[in-house]
Formats: structure tokens, C-alpha cells, sequence
């Protein structure tokens, strides 16, 4: 049987492996930080109108620029953004690569602070980026002085900040990420995945934007939105950023049924996002329920918890498992992480949490 071995791939790529949280057909997924909750019946019918009205014209290619689309995302982030600020792309993970395609690439380096979003680095890696692994800080924040003294050192090309922190959920204040713009040279990408979950008090970077071309914002529709299927990521920053990234951007990168589906989407998005409220509650109900029995749990400004599992986290991973729970191993020592899903879901991982971690 031939391998990867056995073709003339990239040396680099030899040996790794790619992305893949396990997708397994278990009563509770609570791995991969999606909105537990399915698409409300209103949006399911505007969405389906929207679509439908695409299908005559799907011999021609859609809006390249997605321009209707671009607009009903820059009113629902406010702050005066308008359509030129804003660029959209399938899923937010290619709205960084088409980042790191125009900034970084063969010769230059993206840093980032570890632990955090494992993609970042596999993009990096992609787009023939050298990655810098930092570190935050024991409790996973990130103390401005470090991130600045790492930034000095390195000099990166790129910086890529994750606020709320995916595996952490960790939050940052925006004091930090002005430390970095005024210290790193490159672009500062501020992946804010998680934002919509974030207790009050922590404004998104979106306020730093003014006189920091070099800021980009990083959004989804996979989180709050719960559009996970739909694949629609997006970002906010000087109107050059877009048009840096339309210089690497596929023609037609994102189909007509993705344009008219996301923007009804967006339309929709009171609708939408009422789940929020009630998975953060989910959320502070299992950091609460942890730290009740002694467990050590992260602060949490996102849709996910970060707990000590005991010494062998893969042990404790398959135990939750064995219980029908599947949650995330995210390969760090001792920690696992649970997604806040319905009430019911919540009820079960505690449930198994109960018997699991003494
Ligand atoms: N950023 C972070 C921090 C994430 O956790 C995720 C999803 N796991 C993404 C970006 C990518 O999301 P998507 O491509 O679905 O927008």
C-alpha cells in the first residue's frame, strides 16, 4: 500500500498529522466547542428561502466580494464598521490562513502563546510560516511585559493572541493586546472565537481598531451564532487588510449557498443568540460544581471549561467516554477540556465528573 512516505511531499510536512478532534457517535459531544443547541425554526425557514432563492442562478459564480454579506456582519459588530472593514471566508480558520498567506509565508514567522488554538500553528506550518511557540503565563493569562519581551526577541511577522483562550478560556483585557501592537513590527491577529460568551467587563479588541491597521479581529459564526455546518468565518481591521487578503483569496471562495444561507443567518441573529445566556450559565454552573468538590477549573470567558482530570487526563478522557461523554484531551498534562452544552448535557458530564474525578 502506498504511504505519505512513498510521495514527493513537502519534507516539512513529513511525520505530522492532521487536525481532527474524534468525531464519535456518542449521546454527549462536548469536544469541540459547538453550540449544543440546534438552529431555531424561524431561521431554519429564513435560511431555506434564502437558498432557495440562489438555486436558478447557480450556473453563474456567486459575489466574489460577498458584499451583502460583508455588510450585515460590519451593522452586527457595530463600532462603526462598514463593509470595506470586514472580509469573510469559510470559517474563521481560513480567514487566517488567507492571513498568513499575505503576511507570513516562506521566510517570515507567526508567534503565538501557548497554550492556545492548536490550528495556529498548523497554519503556519500550511503556508510555510515559521511558528514561535511562546508560553502565557502559569495561569494563563498573558502579563503584557512577557508578551512584549517574547515579541522584542523573536521580532515575529505575525502575532496571533486567542481572547477568549481556546483551551483556557481565559480572557484577556485589551491592555495587553495594545502592548503588543505597539511592540510587535508585524500583524497582531486577535482570534476572538469565543468573544459573545465573555462575562461582562471584557471588551472585544474591536475597540482598538481605529489608528492600528496592523490589529486584525478574528471572528465565527461557528460558536454563539451555532452555524458550525455552515462554515462562515470572518474578520474586522483596516480596510488594506481586506485588501491584502483578497490578493490570496481563491476567486469565488465562498459559494452563493453560503453567502444566502450566513446572511439570513446574521439577519436572524437575536434569534440566534439567545442560547448564549444559557450556556454561559451551563458554564458557570460546571465551573461552580467543580470547584465545589475541590477540582481545580480555569476561569472561563468562553463556551468551554478547562479542568485538572488527575495525572493521567487520557485515562480520565476514556472514563468520561465509557459514560457516553466524549470531551477533549487538548494534550495538555493533567488538564481536559468540556464544552457547555444543553442542561442535559451539563447534567450528564457532571454526572460522570461526580464518579470520575475524587
Ligand atoms: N479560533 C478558535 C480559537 C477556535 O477554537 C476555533 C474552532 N475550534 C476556530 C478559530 C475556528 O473556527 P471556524 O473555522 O469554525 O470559524
Amino acid at each position: 500500500m502506498t504511504s505519505i512516505d512513498d510521495l514527493p511531499i513537502r519534507d516539512d510536512l513529513r511525520g505530522t498529522s492532521p487536525y481532527g478532534a474524534p468525531q464519535l457517535d456518542v449521546a454527549v459531544r462536548l469536544n469541540t466547542n459547538e453550540n449544543s443547541y440546534p438552529v431555531p425554526d424561524d431561521v431554519v425557514d429564513a435560511i431555506g428561502k434564502a437558498v432557495q432563492a440562489e438555486l436558478h442562478d447557480l450556473n453563474r459564480y456567486p459575489d466574489r466580494d460577498a458584499i451583502a454579506l460583508r455588510a450585515e456582519l460590519a451593522s452586527y459588530l457595530g463600532h462603526g464598521l462598514t463593509t470595506a472593514n470586514v472580509w469573510a471566508a469559510n470559517g474563521s480558520n481560513e480567514v487566517q490562513q488567507q492571513l498568513l498567506q499575505a503576511f507570513g509565508g516562506p521566510g517570515r514567522s507567526a508567534l503565538g502563546f501557548g497554550p492556545s488554538y492548536s490550528m495556529h500553528p498548523l497554519l503556519a506550518q500550511g503556508t510555510g510560516t515559521r511558528w514561535i511557540g511562546a508560553l502565557r503565563d502559569p495561569d494563563f493569562g498573558l502579563d503584557p511585559g512577557r508578551a512584549v519581551a517574547e515579541i522584542e526577541k523573536h521580532d515575529p511577522d505575525l502575532v496571533f493572541v486567542c481572547s477568549p483562550n481556546n483551551p483556557t478560556g481565559t480572557a484577556l483585557d485589551p491592555a495587553v493586546i495594545d502592548a503588543v501592537l505597539a511592540s510587535a513590527r508585524g500583524m497582531v491577529i486577535v482570534d476572538e472565537a469565543y468573544t459573545e460568551f465573555a462575562r461582562p467587563g471584557t471588551p472585544s479588541a474591536l475597540t482598538l481598531l481605529p489608528g492600528h491597521p496592523r490589529l486584525v479581529v478574528s471572528r465565527t459564526m461557528s460558536k454563539a451564532f451555532g452555524f458550525a455546518g455552515g462554515r462562515l468565518g470572518y474578520l474586522a481591521a483596516d480596510p488594506a487588510v481586506v485588501d491584502a487578503v483578497q490578493l490570496v483569496r481563491l476567486p469565488y471562495h465562498l459559494s452563493a449557498i453560503t453567502q444566502a444561507a450566513a446572511r439570513a443567518a446574521v439577519v436572524h441573529r437575536d434569534s440566534l443568540l439567545t442560547t448564549v445566556e444559557a450556556i454561559k450559565e451551563q458554564r458557570d454552573r460546571i465551573v461552580a460544581t467543580l470547584r465545589a468538590r475541590g477540582v481545580r477549573v480555569a476561569d472561563s470567558d468562553a463556551n468551554f471549561v478547562l479542568f485538572r482530570a488527575g495525572d493521567d487526563q487520557r485515562a480520565a478522557w476514556q472514563a468520561f467516554l465509557d459514560r457516553g461523554v466524549l470531551i477533549r484531551d487538548v494534550g495538555l498534562t493533567g488538564w481536559l477540556r468540556v464544552t457547555a452544552g444543553t442542561e442535559s448535557e451539563t447534567s450528564a458530564f457532571l454526572s460522570a465528573a461526580e464518579e470520575i474525578l475524587s
